[in-house]
């Protein structure tokens, strides 16, 4: 068995593996890059065009231009108890082609040293992580595993069965949204008139159908959207939303894209959160690589994200699921999580207000390096923020003291940062329960 060692492998070519290596080269990282290059599933995916701006950024805006099928005019809605019609205007999402998306992300980065195979984790040796390339264990000081949601293990409840077929009177670039009692449906349809979607089914219904059983099933459900449609059922792929507990997997060894967290399709945005996790992940690696910087700061800060990404998960699954409201049934009533919770009642306004979120540590993102800083903590939300508008948190905490009935607090507020943010930033710490009211001994006490 040969041995070989590199600064950072990145385990998977895809979006988020690329967005990695793509800032980890330009930071001057020495990088290999391992896909295993089997076939992938075609589909048609969409993306917001916050996800263009995201890729530009990252120096990605010409490849998703090269595999970009062309822009969703409209979203037509079965699922909703009125059929509904969004028509898009600038802001309507691009339809991009899977397989040109990914030839076209592996074009996009250069200088880096590049492996066709299938990687497999092997336990750390002497702290350090490593992973069997072929007939080669491949030492690194950092692995990136971006090696899709097979890198999770987890069981798949949810699955995407694949068709593809031709509907000529569909001329728009579209989209089609439907839900099945235990199931759903998305299709775009394409300039040229090919239609591409994903029927998403439990598991269970699939399990044991051949092909033509499935085309059957496809067929049952497709008819009443496009009647006259001849479909080719494809793969089968797991959907559900699915999370690792920590992308920190062991020393060296961090989890991105789909291999950390893999979005429900249904709720969709998995390339904004697999381009964006790949961004963050490769100025984590250069702050864990810089003697200067603390490491624990890049690790509390990929945990912190994931976290977020999570909850951001969640939350965007529990309201695509309500959007539908058409069916009443377990599937898309048990299946959601909760939506986020409602604001915190604001505390009584006439007494004097103190601020109750306490100061924290909070890993910061720079453009090339994670930082500590001092963040406050806010309860509802969850999270630490360093600054609210334009001040930071020390500052603003030092503006909030003493303690003093509202209108006082937003004169004083209103005077660093004027009107319109001093109101923004009060309604969202009254909304996140840090300001209390004082009691009325503790009024006593602080006159
Ligand atoms: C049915 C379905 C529909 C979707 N539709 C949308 C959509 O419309 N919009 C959207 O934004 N997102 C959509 N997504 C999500 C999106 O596809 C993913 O979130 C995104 O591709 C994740 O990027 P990634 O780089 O993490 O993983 P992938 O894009 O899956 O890339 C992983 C790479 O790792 C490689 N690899 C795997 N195993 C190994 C190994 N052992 N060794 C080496 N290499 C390996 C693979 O060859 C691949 O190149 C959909 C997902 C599904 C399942």
């Amino acid at each position: 068995m040969g041995r070989a060692e590199t600064e950072v492998a990145i385990l998977g070519a895809g979006p988020a593996g690329i967005a990695a290596a793509c800032g980890l080269v330009s930071a001057g990282v020495e990088v290999t890059l391992i896909d295993a290059g089997t076939p992938l599933t075609p589909r048609v995916e969409s993306l917001p065009q916050s996800g263009l701006a995201l890729a530009e950024s990252l120096g990605l805006a010409d490849a998703i231009a090269t595999a970009t099928l062309g822009q969703a005019r409209e979203m037509r809605m079965h699922w909703r108890v009125s059929p509904e019609r969004r028509v898009f205007g600038v802001e309507a999402p691009l339809l991009l082609d899977r397989i040109l998306l990914h030839r076209a992300l592996g074009s996009a980065v250069t200088g880096l040293r590049r492996i066709t195979a299938r990687a497999r984790i092997l336990g750390p040796e002497g702290g350090r992580p490593r992973v069997r390339v072929g007939d080669c264990i491949l030492t690194a000081r950092i692995i990136l595993d971006a090696r899709c949601r097979a890198a999770q293990r987890s069981r798949a409840g949810l699955v995407a069965l694949a068709f593809v077929g031709r509907q000529a009177d569909r001329a728009l670039p579209a989209m089609e949204i439907e839900a099945l009692a235990a199931g759903g449906l998305w299709a775009s349809t394409l300039p040229d008139g090919r239609v591409s979607g994903q029927l998403f089914l439990p598991a269970a219904t699939l399990a044991g159908l051949d092909r033509q059983a499935r085309h059957g099933l496809l067929h049952r459900h497709l008819a009443a959207i496009f009647p006259d449609m001849v479909l080719r059922p494809g793969a089968v792929a797991p959907a559900m939303l699915t999370a690792v507990d920590d992308p920190v997997a062991g020393p060296g060894l961090l989890r991105l894209g789909d291999a950390a967290l893999a979005r429900d399709p249904i709720a969709s945005h998995g390339l904004i959160h697999a381009l964006r996790s790949g961004g963050q992940a490769a100025v984590a690696v250069a702050t864990l690589l810089d003697p200067a910087c603390d490491p624990q700061a890049a690790l509390a800060f990929l945990r912190d994200r994931h976290r977020r990404a999570f909850v951001a998960a969640q939350a965007a699954t529990a309201r695509a699921y309500a959007d539908q409201s058409r069916l009443r049934s377990p599937f898309w009533e048990g299946e959601a999580p909760a939506l986020p919770t409602q604001p915190q009642p604001w505390p009584s306004l006439s007494r004097p207000l103190t601020l109750a979120a306490p100061l924290r540590q909070v890993p910061v993102l720079e453009p090339d390096r994670i930082r500590w800083a001092h963040g406050l903590w806010l309860e509802t939300s969850g999270e630490a923020v360093p600054r609210l508008g334009p001040i930071s948190a020390p500052a603003l905490a030092q503006l909030l003291t003493p303690p003093a009935p509202l209108t006082e607090l937003s004169a004083r507020l209103e005077r660093a940062v004027g009107q319109a943010v001093a109101q923004a930033i009060l309604r969202r710490l009254l909304d996140e329960g840090a300001l209390a009211s004082l009691t009325q001994p503790e009024v006593a006490r602080s006159a």
